[in-house]
């Protein structure tokens, strides 16, 4: 048993030990506890994709461009601690909830973020077409993966200005192409989240297609990550 005294030695050296970190903790740190955002890795080297989408333009693409927008979405969200801990797909559905002055810096930089983390997983060397359910999905839709082919590369080229063209679960057909301006996505407006789409930014393609989107659009369409986009059908529709 332990006498009164001990039992205030004990205490008190509890409360030092547990209290260090607290006497050290400042103001920032406690906000780090939510760590923020942060940018995916490539899943492949810089240069995977040559040479349809050239590595200097991958390196700025994804270096600059998509660490800029993580980076300015943890500043945008900065003391909500609560929206850090979740996706950039459920930051960007419900934009609505934000507070006003903070609403556009996180539609624009918590789309770029949820929009290039989708970008780099559904491109791959690989490259091919198609199978099996997701396949069946884009006939039913389309009539057939070239009609699929014409109306998403239409919609790419014709989006004016910087944009993304998109392959979205729908309700009346199992998938539609819509089209969205600067870094939104088609969840900002109540649609399902896309499970393939293509940046048409100067900044994908301007090193090395200059003004030539249309060439960009069929060079990407050699490095689409089938098997993904599969994966991502899938889960869409397993909700
Ligand atoms: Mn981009």
């Amino acid at each position: 048993m332990l006498n009164r005294r001990e039992i205030i030695q004990t205490a008190t050296v509890g409360t030092v030990a547990l209290g260090l970190p607290t006497l050290f903790a400042t103001p920032q740190a406690a906000a780090a506890e939510v760590a923020g955002f942060t940018l995916p890795p490539l899943p492949y080297a810089c240069d995977a994709l040559e040479p349809h989408l050239d590595a200097r333009t991958m390196e700025i693409h994804h270096d600059k461009h998509h660490a800029g927008y993580v980076a300015n979405l943890n500043k945008a969200l900065a003391g909500h601690s609560d929206w850090l801990k979740l996706t950039p797909i459920q930051v960007i559905s419900k934009l609505a909830e934000l507070p006003e002055g903070i609403r556009t810096a996180v539609r624009n930089n918590g789309g770029g973020h949820a929009n290039h983390s989708l970008f780099w997983t559904i491109m791959s060397k690989k490259g091919g077409e198609p199978r099996g359910d997701l396949k069946k999905a884009i006939d039913d839709s389309f009539g057939s993966f070239g009609a699929f082919q014409k109306e998403f590369g239409t919609a790419a080229l014709k989006q004016f200005g910087s944009g993304w063209a998109w392959l979205v679960p729908g309700k009346e057909k199992p998938l539609t192409v819509v089209a969205t301006a600067n870094q939104d996505n088609p969840v900002m407006t109540g649609a399902a989240a896309p499970i393939l789409g293509i940046d048409v930014w100067e900044h994908a393609y301007y090193l090395k297609y200059q003004n030539k989107r249309a060439d960009y659009i069929a060079a990407w369409f050699q490095v689409i990550n089938w098997d993904q986009v599969a994966a991502n059908y899938h889960a869409a529709k397993k909700g």
